[in-house]
């Protein structure tokens, strides 16, 4: 490559690893827009469950206070048989010590808020309802046409576009790999928070594990994962009654709040893929981050997590001044082993879930290695 200094970057989606990347970059003074395809910049779904790693880089963004402030934190998941009878209670380890939370639940529109704002307050650019028509790239710089009619030259282009990513079909054409589906759903609502909810609650049913995590003083998300999912979910108007259904067997509070779930835009219903993409996840001068290099499942709940790394990892790279291919090249040493072993176990925890009666000492014996390696810094 040419030219070795990079100051202008073109991110291709405003999700959890483009905002991310966007406010670093231009904190550190690399010119840096953002390019979003839906017409509204904004997170749709219901919660999230923000692990030690997230919390972690959160509060490098200088974003965990707020996080903190308008989600909840908490350091005891509860364990419970499916009609709710209490199995244990478990600590969960708090990675950044004993003044703050293990974990924290927010709701994704608050997250994506609070990301959105720092990055529009750095003075990232955004243009919602954008993406790419066409992308050509050498030595000096790479072009870009965007669904706008307009065209651009950047130094690097940035896929954070997700697991469907367009940046990844345009940089590696028929190489391409393909997403695997692990024949699970995750269905999701948001619901009126009883007191006794005052951390992650998990209940184990037979092949379907259920949980809660509280989101506000009076409002908490409920999962469902359930086996011998079609890749295809039901008909929005038929979702609240199926979820309604899946959740029949269950006692305790499950019993208690699943009349909540009415309306179909209560309920979010999303069949589970992964894909970990072989190194390099760049080619020349584009490279792709997030669930767009490593789309996981959330056994382990830490997509989230790895996304905002790969941001944090990146940018103090670029900002090193190095030769930019040696920057890429040292990405991937610090990125893909610690991202494989995300989906790699999250895909062995979704298959001894459909079994659970024969693995539940495997799975909790590998979701504590994988938390224990995870804990390392970056
Ligand atoms: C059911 C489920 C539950 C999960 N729960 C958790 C959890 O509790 N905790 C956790 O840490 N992780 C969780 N994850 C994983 C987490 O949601 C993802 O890893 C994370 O959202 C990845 O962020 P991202 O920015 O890489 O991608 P995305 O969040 O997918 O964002 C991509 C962005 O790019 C935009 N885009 C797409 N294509 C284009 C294009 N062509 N042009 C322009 N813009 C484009 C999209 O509109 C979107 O805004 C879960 C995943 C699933 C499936």
């Amino acid at each position: 490559m040419s030219s070795s200094v990079v100051r202008r970057v073109l991110i291709v989606g405003g999700g959890i690893a483009g905002t991310s990347l966007a406010l670093r970059l231009q904190r550190i003074g690399i010119q840096t827009e953002i390019v979003e395809k839906q017409a509204a910049w904004g997170a749709t779904g219901t919660g999230i469950t923000l692990m030690g790693p997230a919390l972690r880089a959160l509060e490098r963004l200088g974003l965990l206070e707020q996080c903190l402030a308008e989600g909840v934190g908490f350091t005891e998941m509860t364990l419970f048989t499916v009609d709710g009878t209490l199995l244990d209670r478990v600590k969960l380890h708090q990675l950044l010590g004993p003044e703050r939370p293990a974990v924290a639940g927010m709701l994704r529109p608050t997250l994506h808020r609070i990301l959105s704002e720092a990055a529009l307050d750095a003075g990232v650019e955004v243009r919602a309802g954008t993406s790419l028509t066409a992308l050509r790239q050498d030595a000096d710089g790479v072009d870009v046409d965007l669904t706008d009619g307009s065209s651009a030259s950047y130094d690097l282009v940035v896929g954070a576009d997700g697991w469907r990513s367009q940046v990844r079909r345009l940089l590696l054409g028929a190489q391409e790999p393909q997403a695997r589906f692990l024949g699970q759903a995750v269905w999701r609502a948001v619901l009126d928070r009883p007191a006794t909810v005052t951390g992650e609650f998990q209940f184990y049913g037979p092949g379907i594990k259920v949980g809660v995590t509280p989101l506000g003083p009076d409002r908490m998300y409920m999962f469902l994962v359930e086996p011998d999912a079609s890749p295809t979910p039901p008909d929005p108007s038929r979702r609240p009654a199926r979820m309604r259904e899946l959740l029949s067997g269950f006692g305790g509070v499950i019993a208690d709040v699943r009349d909540q779930i009415t309306e179909p835009e209560q309920v979010d219903a999303r069949p589970l893929y992964s894909l970990l993409m072989p190194a390099p996840w760049y080619r020349g001068r584009g490279i792709l981050i997030g669930d767009a290099a490593h789309a996981t499942t959330p056994q382990l709940a830490m997509g989230g997590a790895i996304a905002l790394e790969d941001s944090l990892v990146l940018s103090e790279l670029l900002a090193s001044g190095s030769d930019l291919d040696t920057s890429l090249n040292t990405f991937m040493r610090r990125r893909f082993d610690r991202c494989r072993l995300v989906v790699d176990n999250s895909v062995q925890l979704s298959e001894w879930e459909k079994n659970a009666s024969e693995h539940g000492e495997d799975a909790a014996r590998l979701q504590n290695e994988s938390f224990a390696a995870l804990a390392a810094d970056i």
